[in-house]
């Protein structure tokens, strides 16, 4: 049996701030992961950049991004929040800087840099980290978790932290593990579901344009041809849908529309301009090439790739000489850029989702120590608690505060019977 002060089980962003806080208070740490390596998630966030957090640091203003449960996470926030993430980066060697919306990201390198950050954090904070090393089951006796039984042994600790993730992209290694125990033990889970996930579309076209961005467009939700909701920002096509920020921010209410209607987005290429003056600007492209194939007069207007897809839904003969492209005609064209309809199919599962919604109650986890109500010892940090942000970096904050509160609390709780340090 190995014992420690706090054992922290799963060495994601979550895992890894959890223990490597916990070891600066001065507690024996051990980190179990099941894979091979911590933060193996990591590599593949904000697309193998890592948007480490999001630029709006009023603890305030930046919970209301989690809708009603936001408020919860302030605790955390005051005690680690956006400035004191962008200095522990800075202080480990990743310097960061402020993109488009706020987004912040590692300003010279990419994701594997804050890996390797965070491994290096651990390693000098004297954790001993076991990789390769699966969690199978908590014994809990007497509302207290006992021992941690694992693939290469039993393991004892004062303190034990929950930081297994959710269940999306499974293999990353979440396979919601913790909601199992966390369950066991007494703690109500709200249901796990996807969310942020890409859209499929029944268009077949889509993976002949699946390889640049849609930056600055509009899409618009209508349900059964009603207008729900409308974003502006990036999105892309997949080899089978749209996915992109905006999207993925609007996927939970497609995934509730498509159980109301007929679901299509509207995207608007040309949002800036109105549709009466792109009419004209369309009008002016089809003068100046008026001798030429219609198929080759939308260069200015369009990515080439995206040209030839355009031609074929647009309905016009490629090869009419522009000058007879006729009034109606130009109508469909006009539509196309303003109005470009997609037709929803579904909504990707876990499988593609950036997050998972639902998880511990909030109700059962004492939000300013990240302790259990339920079992002394126990402590939740990260994606497998009741908390979901959009797109932009809040959701790896959510981890990095409540990692550094629950570890905190934890090292602090050297003994079941002392009180618990709340910050
Ligand atoms: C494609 C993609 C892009 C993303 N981009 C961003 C972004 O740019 N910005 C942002 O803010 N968020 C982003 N996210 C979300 C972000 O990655 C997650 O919110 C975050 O990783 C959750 O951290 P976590 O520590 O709670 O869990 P995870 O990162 O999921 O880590 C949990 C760890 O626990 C381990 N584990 C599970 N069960 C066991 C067990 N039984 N025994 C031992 N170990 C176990 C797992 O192997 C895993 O390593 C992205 C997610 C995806 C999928």
């Amino acid at each position: 049996m190995k014992r420690f002060d706090v054992i922290v089980v799963g060495g994601g962003p979550a895992g890894m701030f959890a223990a490597g806080f916990a070891a600066r208070q001065g507690a024996r740490v051990a980190l179990l992961e099941k894979n091979a390596r911590c933060g193996e998630k990591i590599l593949i966030t904000g697309k193998g950049r890592c948007n480490i957090t999001h630029s709006e640091d009023d603890p305030r203003k930046f919970v209301e991004h989690f809708g009603r449960n936001g408020r919860a996470l302030l605790t955390a926030l005051y005690a680690f929040g956006v400035k004191e993430v962008v200095a522990f980066f800075e202080e480990q060697g990743v310097p960061l800087k402020n993109e488009r919306g706020g987004r912040i990201f590692p300003e010279h390198g990419e994701a594997a840099d804050v890996q390797r950050a965070l491994e290096t954090f651990v390693r000098d904070a004297g954790v001993t980290v076991h990789t390769g090393c699966e969690v199978k089951n908590l014994l809990f006796d007497e509302g207290v978790v006992k021992e941690v039984e694992t693939s290469i042994g039993t393991f004892t600790a004062d303190s034990v932290v929950l930081a297994t993730g959710g269940l999306s992209y499974p293999e990353t290694g979440c396979t919601g593990d913790g909601y199992t125990w966390a369950k066991a033990c007494g703690h109500h889970l709200i249901t796990p579901e996807p969310a942020l996930m890409p859209v499929t579309l029944s268009d077949p076209w889509t993976s002949e344009v699946s390889h640049f961005n849609l930056k600055n467009v509009r899409i618009t939700l209508c349900v059964d041809g009603k207008k729900i909701d409308e974003r502006f920002g990036e999105a892309f096509f997949t080899r089978s849908g749209i996915g992109g920020p905006i999207v993925l921010d609007m996927s939970s209410r497609i995934r509730d529309a498509l159980k109301q209607g007929e679901v299509k987005l509207l995207l608007d290429l040309k949002p800036a301009v109105a549709s009466d003056l792109f009419d004209k600007r369309l009008q002016r492209e089809l003068a100046e090439h008026s001798n030429q194939d219609f198929a080759n007069s939308l260069g200015q207007l369009l990515p080439r790739d995206m040209i030839q897809v355009f031609v074929r839904l647009v309905g016009i003969d490629p090869k009419k000489k522009c000058h007879s492209v006729t009034r109606v005609e130009r109508q469909r064209l006009l539509k196309l850029f303003k109005e470009f309809e997609l037709h929803v199919a579904g909504c990707e599962g876990f499988r593609r989702a950036i997050i998972t919604s639902g998880g511990v109650s909030l109700e059962d986890i004492d939000m300013r120590s990240m302790r259990s109500k339920q079992v002394k010892n126990l402590f939740f940090a990260g994606e497998m608690i009741d908390l979901d942000g959009p797109t932009g970096g809040f959701n790896l904050q959510e981890c990095w505060s409540t990692g550094y509160l629950a570890g905190v609390n934890a090292a602090g709780r050297q003994d079941n019977r002392s009180d618990i340090t709340t910050i």
